[in-house]
């Protein structure tokens, strides 16, 4: 299977299904996972320095033998480290974790307040200096990015956010794609807990695929761009065979209903 890749503001291709390593942190199981996931066809994993491997990433890159520029490799500034001079700084210290002496997507993890325009200005300049190839934010409000308009030369081209069908942020999405920003779910399968969820069972077994290819199906075909985690094989492999079937306008709107607007992270504006 090869996975598709949405084009981006930049013209960049970024893949729509890329491996989540969030909990990642045994090191044995982190390089296994990735190592199976690159192996079967992933080419875009999805770190962040809070996460505390972002060398085992770099190296389960270096030994799967791929050429380094077919692989998106995203990771976040965290929220101690941000401001200008010290999101530099971080950036510094994720490269030279990751041994690369590039990143193709570099994120502001939170909007941390007073912090999160200059933070972005810094992630600005590193792509002005070619150190990344996309510059983007996560869990970014529309106010927040609306900030951050008024301030940068380059906008986000990529905003990370809590999505999946018990929290589908339809308004938010619309803004995004309003203003080129191309939109990536984190728990984009909400932790597990919409797997079980009874329309969803329903339709996946009237289609013949699980209640994950489903509900990554639905992201996708909603041009949302998708960061699944799993340190379980199989999974890891079930996870990106959603492009040789369909659901109809009918089943996407049945997914559209189940909506709660129910979180199962933090909410970018009360976090702490
Ligand atoms: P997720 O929705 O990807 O769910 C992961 C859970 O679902 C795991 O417990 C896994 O065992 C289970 N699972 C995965 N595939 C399955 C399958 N096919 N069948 C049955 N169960 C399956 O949630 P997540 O890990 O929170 O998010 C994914 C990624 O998003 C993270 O690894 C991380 O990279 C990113 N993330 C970013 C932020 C942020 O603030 N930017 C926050 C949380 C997560």
């Amino acid at each position: 299977t090869v996975i598709p890749s949405k084009t981006l503001a930049n013209r960049v291709e970024m893949p729509y299904v890329g491996l989540g390593v969030y909990k990642m942190t045994d090191r044995e199981e982190a390089l296994q996972a990735i190592a199976k996931a690159l192996e079967i066809g992933y080419r875009a994993i999805d770190t962040a320095a809070l996460y505390n491997n972002e060398v085992e990433v770099g190296e389960a890159i270096r030994h799967s033998g791929i050429k380094r520029d077919e692989i998106f490799v995203t990771t976040k500034v965290w929220n101690n480290d941000q401001g200008y001079d010290e999101t530099l700084r971080a950036f510094e210290t994720s490269l030279k974790k990751l041994g690369l002496d590039y990143i193709d997507l570099y994120l502001t993890h939170w909007p941390v307040e007073d912090k999160f325009v200059e933070t972005y200005r810094a992630i600005e300049r590193l792509y002005e200096e070619k150190l990344i190839r996309v510059p983007g934010v996560s869990n970014h409000h529309a106010h927040h990015l609306e900030k951050i308009f008024a301030k940068a030369n380059v906008l986000p081209m990529v905003d990370q956010i809590e999505l999946h069908p018990y929290l589908s942020q339809e308004e938010l999405r619309a803004f995004c794609k309003e203003h080129d920003i191309a939109v990536t779910a984190w728990s984009p399968l909400g932790r597990g807990k919409v797997l079980k969820d009874e329309t969803i069972s329903k339709i996946a077994s009237s289609v013949g695929k699980t209640a994950a290819q489903v509900i990554l199906r639905w992201h996708y075909q909603n041009d949302v761009i998708t960061i699944p985690k799993s340190v379980t094989l199989n999974r890891i492999e079930e996870n990106m065979q959603i492009f040789d079937f369909e659901l109809t306008s009918e089943q996407m709107t049945q997914i559209d209903r189940v909506n709660k607007n129910e979180r199962v992270g933090q909410n970018p504006d009360t976090f702490h």
